[in-house]
């Protein structure tokens, strides 16, 4: 059968690599993919971009594609998959309708209330209807969200009442172009917070391998939000009686809530949740697809067919699978062009890139291009360039293969974290 990835990102290089291992995948074409995707066996780039819905289903038809499976949220919350649907091609992904978890807060909001889904409280505006009363009148610190798809920037947390009617105002007045035309003011949350990413198809559902990420930029969880700077499988906080209720007060509730508001769910659903003191998982946000930097680690332990599982939930079968997982942990570390997440330098060449191949563990690509045909070098070009996974029988062994990679490569100006894992490494000292 012949696959197509829509994305060019580090979790579209880590989808591709796993596909392209599965002995029914005749060929996997990536649109438009990177210079890792490039680089992989059984795997070819297409030039397309990944939210061109027309060309994409002009090539799955021209290639008679049997499996598409689509990366990022764009081209989902764009409709892709009910225009590949209506074309007959199997895509695995979330309706337009169904996308609308990720797409909007307010719509999220409003859902979570109705399903009795544990999550902060809030209040969503507009413009005519924004009141800075409500603002003033909330605990501080409050935080500001943008309703539509801000690229991970639209959510501000307020130490005062005026910054956040600063922020409330710069997003009405199109600061965030249509995405913060409506706003969700919410109560700000504490506890520890914990990714959970299942995939889901029909009345089936299956939890994936628990996994953690790193949202700021600096060791120690500090500085600006970024899209990732690294993570790891599996996710010791997710003890199993967390796991249980995490499926029961949220997962199960939000699948069983969409099927019975028309828009049943078939792809990855990642929820964003914030685990309080007394052990509620309260949702802070939904993606309607894999995690990136998840998906590297996740993939890297998962022992199954991919293109098995999602067939089974095209099928609503994935209650009847049992997914193998490797035992051991995975850890990515994310390598990043200097000045990420702000403006940030292209084209640098990364060196090392062959030395790395000849050590354990797997570096996946996100913003990367061949500078040239065919053996021409691999320059940077994006911010989040490289992901380097490693695997050991312990986080700790993980996280010390990850960076003998990552010690392997360089450029001008990269950073990356140091500390990536470093929470469940404490854990494991217990
Ligand atoms: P979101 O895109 O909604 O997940 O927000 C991005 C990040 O902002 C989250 O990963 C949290 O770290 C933080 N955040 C969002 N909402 C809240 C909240 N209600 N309370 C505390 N932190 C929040």
């Amino acid at each position: 059968m012949k696959i197509l990835i829509v994305g060019g990102g580090g979790r579209e290089h880590a989808l591709a690599w796993k596909c392209a291992q599965s002995p029914r995948a005749r060929e996997v074409f990536v649109a438009p993919g990177n210079a890792g995707t490039a680089l992989e066996p059984k795997v070819r780039n297409v030039g397309i971009a990944a939210d061109d819905i027309d060309a994409l289903l002009e090539f799955a038809a021209r290639e008679q594609i049997g499996l598409t499976l689509v990366g990022p949220e764009g081209p989902l919350v764009a409709g892709i998959v009910d225009r590949f649907a209506a074309a007959g091609r199997p895509c695995f992904g979330p309706t337009q309708a169904a996308a609308r978890l990720e797409g909007s807060k307010a719509f999220t909001k409003d859902f979570l209330g109705r399903h009795r889904i544990p999550t902060a409280g809030y209040a969503a505006f507009d413009r005519d209807s924004f009141d800075p009363a409500y603002v003033r009148a909330q605990r501080l610190p409050v935080v500001i969200k943008a309703d539509g798809l801000a690229a991970g920037k639209g959510v501000v947390i307020c130490e005062t009442h005026e910054s956040a009617i600063d922020a409330a105002m710069h997003m009405l007045d199109g600061g965030f172009g249509d995405a913060g035309r409506t706003i969700v003011v919410e109560e700000f949350l504490r506890g520890e917070e914990v990714s959970f990413i299942v995939m889901a198809g029909g009345e089936s559902v299956l939890p994936l391998a628990t996994s953690q990420d790193h949202k700021r930029r600096d060791d120690g969880d500090l500085g600006p939000n970024t899209g990732g700077m690294g993570a790891y499988s599996p996710a010791p906080i997710v003890t199993p009686e967390l796991h249980a209720r995490i499926m029961r007060e949220v997962i199960e509730p939000t699948l069983n809530g969409l099927r019975a508001d028309g828009n049943p769910y078939l792809g990855f659903l990642y929820a964003g949740l914030m685990i309080a003191a007394d052990g509620t998982p309260n949702v802070l946000e939904f993606n309607c697809r894999f995690g990136d930097p998840e998906a590297q680690p996740v993939l890297m332990r998962l022992q199954s067919d991919l293109i098995d599982l999602c067939e089974a939930a095209l099928a609503g079968r994935l209650d009847r699978i049992d997914a193998r997982w490797d035992p051991r942990a995975a850890l990515g570390v994310v390598m990043a062009a200097g000045g990420y997440p702000d403006s940030f330098r292209k084209g640098d060449p990364i060196s090392g890139l062959d030395a790395a191949a000849r050590l354990p563990g797997k570096v996946f690509h996100a913003g990367t291009r061949m500078d040239g045909p065919d053996g021409a070098p691999v320059v940077t070009a994006g911010g989040r360039v490289l992901c380097a996974v490693g695997l050991g029988g312990t986080v700790a062994a993980a996280q010390a293969q990850a960076y003998d990679l990552v010690h392997a490569i360089h450029w001008n100006l990269v950073q990356y974290r140091r500390d990536i894992g470093y929470r469940a490494i404490a854990r494991e000292r217990i």
